[in-house]
């Protein structure tokens, strides 16, 4: 199966810059900000999506969305995941997205 950017980003096959991370995530900038602060939380393991993760997964995605909060002196944030196209997921390998730093819209409308 051919390999997500997200999992050539993790392998060093794409030279990025990466923010923060731990045994299971790392924590890069999104390359099309949202918002005036923009991160991606991106676990490790290859999970498709939300529904294939492993729960423990969750300590260290909440660790990641602390520290990169923090790291970007953010008190206000949005955190989203995406399942299936369907919602907007654009790439199979999950990510949480971090956002903030700004106004963000209302997400109901
Ligand atoms: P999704 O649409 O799957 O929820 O989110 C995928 C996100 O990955 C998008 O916000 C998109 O801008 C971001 N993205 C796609 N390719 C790259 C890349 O090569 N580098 C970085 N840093 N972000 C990317």
């Amino acid at each position: 199966m051919e390999k997500t950017i997200f999992a050539k980003i993790l392998d060093g096959e794409i030279p990025t810059e990466i923010l923060y991370q731990n045994e299971r995530t790392i924590v890069i900038d999104d390359i099309h900000p949202q918002a005036s602060i923009h991160c991606l939380v991106i676990t490790k393991t290859p999970y498709k999506d939300i529904s294939e993760m492993d729960p423990e997964d969750f300590f260290y995605v909440h660790d990641a969305i602390k520290k990169i909060a923090a790291l970007k002196a953010i008190e206000d944030y949005r955190v989203v995941t995406n399942k299936g196209p369907a919602a907007g997921q654009t790439v199979f390998h999950l990510h949480f997205h971090v956002l903030g730093g700004s106004e963000l819209g209302d997400i109901n409308s």
